[in-house]
């Protein structure tokens, strides 16, 4: 007989009932209490139990909360559509609101699509992202997302979008050494444009700081300098996958800001309402959006929920508490606090062979040994082993598993709301220490 209705991720787990949340902290049905270590899926960017943004939807619910996109639009949605031009970089002025990180990136790949189409260019159909990257769930999403587990059962269905080599300084994939390299990994994406052919595509497709596929890995400075420049050489347009990193995760409001390169597309989501409602969005350059206005006059995609007033007056709120917070210096700040931390456990414990991030975006990798960083087998389960372990002990860590394959890795991600404080790093890294600790002595038994 089957006890709950509810399709959840490992079926026949026990998973405990939420009660509530506040900050950092979330609390279960029997009262026990968890840091909430990875915002989540690094979305809770401002932490559990805002009021003010319980008072805003109270607000925007009282007047109107949802109209169909082709009928009326919204002093919400303007506004948020405003705020957020306001924040992003160059000429990406214009908006389109959809429901989650997956839209928001297939949203991304029809409007590169569209903008050659829309010039009589019909062959520029196709996209090319990288292996170790994941842009979404959805067909469109997946084939862009080089994350072999997730891509298996649907290859059939799949577009071959990842060609390109990651930037993966720790484990890289090209066998070179960073600095000497001269950032090779940059130049792979030039070799893969002339291998499929430049006039076939439309846009290359990149996380700023690779998260859920590879925990927190962060690129030599020069990475997207170089990218920027490929893809002007081949008429590429040059799309950010911000649904992680943006909304000052990493302590800038888009990642990109680190190196001063300024993308033709933006996708945001998570942190963008900081999972207070499901809320994603597609940033695109006025370059596209004037060529689309002077042609068909349409964005070709659209969902029943597309920017509707309540979502738009949750993100307000959540962009307006940030701002009155400052949670994007504090995020630099206690990223650092944190990054320092987490290298002193590194030297007590041999399996942690890599410490990342920037702002509070962290990851730590895994390996079996710290000299020759060979992985641990996937049968050891050091990730999921670890995951359990924190959990138990009342800590929330996010698991991060692609690897240089695609296959293989283990990572977590270590990323708190932007508001956590000193005092509460210290909690998380003690009970992360005592975690690891455990870890180890299972691994040697
Ligand atoms: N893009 C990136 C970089 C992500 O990390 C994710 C989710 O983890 C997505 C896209 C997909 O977002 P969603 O799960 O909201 O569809």
């Amino acid at each position: 007989m089957r006890k709950s209705h509810l399709i959840k991720p490992v079926l026949g787990s026990a998973y405990p009932v939420i009660s509530h949340g506040k900050g950092i902290y979330l609390y279960d049905k029997d009262g026990k209490q968890y840091i909430d270590g990875s915002s989540g899926a690094i979305t809770c960017n401002i932490g559990h139990g805002v009021h003010e943004v319980a008072e805003a939807m109270w607000n925007q619910a009282n007047h109107v909360s949802f109209v169909y996109r082709s009928q009326f639009t919204s002093e919400a949605a303007e506004q948020l559509a405003e705020k957020i031009a306001h924040y992003a970089p160059g000429d990406l002025n214009s908006v389109f609101f959809v429901n989650s990180g997956s839209e928001a990136t297939e949203t991304a790949l029809k409007v590169a699509i569209q903008y050659f189409q829309e010039q009589g260019n019909m062959t520029k159909t196709k996209m090319i992202s990288r292996w170790t990257s994941y842009h979404g769930i959805t067909l469109g999403a997946l084939s862009m997302s080089g994350h072999k587990l997730r891509r298996q059962r649907f290859t059939s269905l799949l577009e071959d979008f990842p060609a390109a080599h990651p930037p993966y300084c720790y484990q890289c994939p090209l066998k070179e050494t960073y600095p000497g390299c001269g950032v090779k990994c940059a130049d792979d994406l030039e070799s893969s444009i002339q291998a499929i052919g430049p006039d076939q595509i439309a846009a290359f497709i990149a996380e700023p700081i690779i998260g859920a596929s590879g925990g927190a890995i962060v690129p030599p400075d020069e990475y997207f300098g170089k990218i920027r420049e490929i893809c002007d050489k081949y008429n590429i347009l040059l799309i950010a996958d911000e649904v992680m990193t943006g909304m000052g995760r990493t302590g800038k409001m888009f990642a990109m800001e680190h190196w001063n390169v300024t993308p033709d597309i933006i996708a945001i989501g998570k942190g963008m309402s900081a999972g207070y409602t499901p809320m994603a969005a597609t940033i695109v350059s006025d370059r596209i959006m004037n060529v689309i206005e002077a042609g068909s006059k349409v964005v070709m995609s659209g969902h029943t929920f597309s920017a509707n007033p309540q979502s738009a007056a949750v993100c307000l709120a959540v962009i307006d508490y940030m701002e009155r917070n400052k949670l994007q210096d504090n995020a630099r700040v206690m990223g650092q606090y944190l990054i320092n931390h987490l290298q002193r456990l590194q030297w007590k414990y041999p399996l942690i062979g890599d410490v990342r991030g920037k702002g509070l975006l962290c990851g730590i990798e895994f390996v079996k040994n710290p000299i020759t960083r060979e992985p641990f087998e996937i049968t050891t389960k050091v990730t999921d082993r670890l995951l359990s372990i924190c959990f138990e002990n009342g800590l929330l860590v996010y698991p991060a598993v692609g690897g240089v394959t695609g296959f293989s890795g283990d990572s977590i991600l270590l990323s708190p709301p932007l508001n956590v404080t000193k005092e509460q790093i210290t909690d998380i890294m003690d009970i992360l220490d005592q975690s690891i600790g455990e870890l180890t002595t299972l691994l040697i038994k």
